[in-house]
């Protein structure tokens, strides 16, 4: 479904982003992911190559709140493919911290990769897309839609996604660039592996399917909205959470 094209993954080093990277090599893209260090993409890596030493995959550890070097890493993958088609903004971290015991340095630090991030890589993704169009998906959360108990900014950061995703589709569907999110419910990564027992517990009961989704689920609605097959889909956060309702 993506054969020809090139996309970037951010945060594709584990869970989700790295099953988005995982399907789209086997869609038939070239992709480059980053990370937040040199060892997590080394390890990420071999991992591919280990599952397919043909992939052709690069990893890149640009600090994604600098506009500098996210220049520079994007500038390196259209000097290696020619041409950058998809931006998957899937980085996040998040946040359960009670509000009276909330601080300004954590809503800094969600707020500088969950938002100021996915600014900064699809403000450069427009340089490279504007001349033949492009795809970029943001990774949203149900929480962007319903909040949570506990952790405020990181459901405000998500309806921040939400917004730049409805606004960014409307201005620059003009240069045939289509900008969409997608939310996932509680999906099975390390994130969710250090939630208490006590918080997922009362989570599966809201969820009609019964279960918490798997990572390569959620990327499969990754790999349908970068492709040509959701050509007329813009501006749509698209859940991927079993209907679960909290
Ligand atoms: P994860 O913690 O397993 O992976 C996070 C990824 O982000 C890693 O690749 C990591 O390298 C990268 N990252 C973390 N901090 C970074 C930083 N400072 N700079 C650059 N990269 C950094 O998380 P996940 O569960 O796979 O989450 C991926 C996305 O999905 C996030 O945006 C998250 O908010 C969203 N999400 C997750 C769930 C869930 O249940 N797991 C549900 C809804 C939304």
């Amino acid at each position: 479904m993506l054969e020809g094209k090139v996309a970037i993954v951010t945060g594709g080093t584990r869970g989700i982003g790295y099953a988005i990277v995982k399907k789209f090599l086997n869609n038939g893209a070239k992709v480059v992911f980053f990370g937040s260090r040199q060892e997590t993409v080394d390890k990420a890596l071999a991992s591919l190559k280990e599952e397919n030493a043909n992939y052709d995959v690069m990893g890149l550890f640009p600090n994604l709140s600098s506009e500098e070097e996210v220049r520079k890493a994007f500038e390196e993958v259209k000097n290696k493919y020619g041409k950058i088609d998809v931006l998957v903004n899937n980085a996040g971290m998040s946040s359960r911290t009670p509000f009276d015991q909330h601080t300004m340095e954590e809503y800094d630090k969600v707020m500088d990769l969950n938002v100021r991030a996915v600014y900064t890589c699809s403000r450069v993704a427009v340089d490279y897309m504007k001349e033949k169009g492009g795809v970029i998906i943001n990774t949203s959360s149900m929480v962007s839609i319903y909040g949570q108990p506990s952790g405020v900014m990181y459901p405000a950061s998500k309806f921040a996604v939400n917004g730049i995703t409805k606004s960014l589709a409307r201005e620059l569907g003009k240069y045939n660039i289509r900008v969409n999110a997608v939310a996932p419910g509680v999906t099975e990564t390390d994130m969710v592996k250090e939630l208490p027992k006590e918080m997922v517990e009362p989570l599966l009961r809201t969820i009609p399917l019964g279960r918490i989704g798997k990572p390569e689920e959620v990327a499969d609605a990754f790999v349908f909205l970068a492709s040509d097959m959701a050509s007329y889909v813009t501006g749509e956060i698209l859940s991927v959470d079993g209907a679960a309702r909290n």
